[in-house]
């Protein structure tokens, strides 16, 4: 948390697994780095970004959807392998506190 984020608006963003808006927050931001899905866990990441519940429901209906490629306005198809695996860890890292 830095000292000085300003409080008045809260940016939202759409999922582009369910389609639903939720607090930017609340997402995990998405780039694409050479042909792969990378999770952008602190935002800092350059490039376009797509938005995704760190949910497993969520990414398996962007990838069927082909959300990603289309988001990040990727030639060709995106590897989702090392996303996934990022989403399952944030999943039981929730699970457990
Ligand atoms: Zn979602």
């Amino acid at each position: 948390m830095s000292g000085r984020t300003p409080a008045r608006a809260c940016p939202e963003r759409t999922c582009v697994g369910c389609r639903e808006r939720a607090a930017k927050d609340d997402l995990l931001r998405i780039v694409a780095v050479e042909g792969e899905c990378v999770p952008d866990h602190r935002g800092t990441l350059p490039g376009r970004g797509a938005y995704v519940h760190p949910a497993l429901v969520c990414l398996d209906l962007a990838v069927r959807r082909r959300a990603f490629p289309r988001a990040l306005r990727a030639q060709g198809p995106l590897d989702t392998e090392a996303l996934r695996q990022a989403v399952e860890k944030t999943v039981a890292e929730k699970a457990t506190p």
